[in-house]
């Protein structure tokens, strides 16, 4: 028998993959799925972007890059942070990595083992509890709600702070819920946490770009208070429909690159070079692509929120950010995944069980409207019918 290490037990995964995995499975039996489960969006990615990696790879830019990533993309991150936050940052502590996801599972190899804990929210993006225990701490819930848009409450953060807490997650505009988190919320929590001087934050800004109703995406970066333990997450896979190219970055505290550096070494080498061309001409080129794709979520935004509310059972309050709806579903009787699983099976419309996202999850369906709405109206009359 072989003996796996403890840790592979403790390691959780995203459903997502999962659904996508049964519904393609569906499809090949010759079913029509329409798919509202998986989190990227249905466009492809700008046409300048995909010449500048080929051009790159004609170019010969076939080798090892940097660990930490090409120096003009780096210069490119840097710009990009000015821009759109108001912040000047030090392209010395953006590291570049195969997507959102590295910079996350790095930080919790690094504040985590057993005896730490670190608070993640609930109901959130499943790979934070996940990689939080895969790492021997013990993932503390920061739990979302409903009646708050599901944007954190900074008291009810700092009450979950112990001598132990080492990292605290955050995450908006948020994965599953579209929950937006106002300023005031977010000062609070900043001005709480000059009491907590060892506590680093991990800000999971992936789509900070996908904000509507007149929100605004507002950037821990902002907080030059905790600016030394702070780490950026942000990238390239929401904002340029780039989910398949795998490029993220992380914006580390000067006290902590050099560590987030060592991992990218030990892990990864680096990313593929003509990758990291792509984001270049992904930052410095022309937005209209990414502009007029978040442009269209918003539409849809308004048309599945609106079109939930009509059906029997279910309830969605709203979503301020990022694309995703996520509908209170108690009132059909029937539980999170159970409801799940019926509308793949029955209905032919793949949805993911908030439980994907935590224990809070549960009464809830996450409807990912990354999808055109013509495919978004005969999903929700499928559903309607099914239920
Ligand atoms: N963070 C959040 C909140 C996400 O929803 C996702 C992807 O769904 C990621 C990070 C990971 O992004 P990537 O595909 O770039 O690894």
């Amino acid at each position: 028998m072989t003996t796996l290490a403890a840790a592979m037990a403790r390691l959780g995964t995203e459903s997502a993959f999962e659904v996508l995995a049964r519904a393609k499975a569906l499809e090949d039996q010759g079913r029509d799925i329409i798919n509202l489960g998986i989190g990227q969006p249905d466009s492809k990615t700008p046409d300048h972007i995909v010449e500048a990696a080929v051009k790159a790879l004609r170019d010969g830019h076939h080798g090892y890059t940097s660990a930490t990533g090409i120096v003009e993309l780096r210069q490119a991150v840097a710009a990009d942070i000015q821009l759109r936050r108001g912040v000047s940052i030090d392209p010395a502590n953006v590291l570049i990595v195969p997507g959102g996801k590295v910079t996350m599972f790095f930080a919790m190899l690094m504040f985590g083992e057993a005896g730490a804990e670190i608070i993640y929210p609930n109901p959130g993006f499943p790979i934070y509890q996940s990689a939080i225990e895969f790492s021997g701490a013990k993932a503390v819930a920061m739990p979302l709600h409903e009646e708050t848009g599901f944007s954190f409450n900074a008291d009810e953060v700092l009450s979950l702070i112990t001598p132990r807490t080492r990292l605290i997650i955050l995450n908006s505009p948020a994965n599953p819920t579209g929950g937006v988190t106002p300023r005031a919320e977010i000062e609070r929590l900043v001005d709480g946490l000059q009491a907590h001087p060892n506590v680093t934050i991990l800000s999971d800004e992936i789509y900070a770009r996908m904000v509507y109703d007149g929100r605004e995406h507002v950037s821990l970066m902002e907080f030059d208070s905790i600016r030394d333990r702070l780490i950026l997450l942000d990238g390239w896979s929401k904002t340029y429909a780039m989910t398949g190219w795998r490029l993220g970055y992380g914006v580390w505290p000067k006290a902590h690159i050099d560590g987030a550096t060592r991992l990218a070494i030990n892990c990864h080498s680096c990313v593929a070079a003509a990758t990291q061309f792509a984001g270049i001409a992904a930052l410095e080129g022309p937005q209209d692509a990414a502009d007029a794709m978040i442009a269209n979520f918003d539409k849809r935004r308004g048309f599945i929120v609106d079109a939930l509310n009509q059906i029997p059972g279910i309830t969605c309050a709203g979503s301020s950010g990022a694309f995703y709806a996520f509908a209170n579903i108690t009132g059909t009787g029937i539980g999170s995944a159970a409801l799940q699983d019926k509308l793949l099976n029955e209905a032919g419309v793949a949805t993911l069980s908030g439980t994907s996202f935590g224990h809070m999850g549960e009464g809830f369906l996450r409807f990912s409207y990354a999808n055109s709405t013509a495919n978004i109206k005969i999903a929700l009359e499928r559903i309607r019918e099914c239920l």
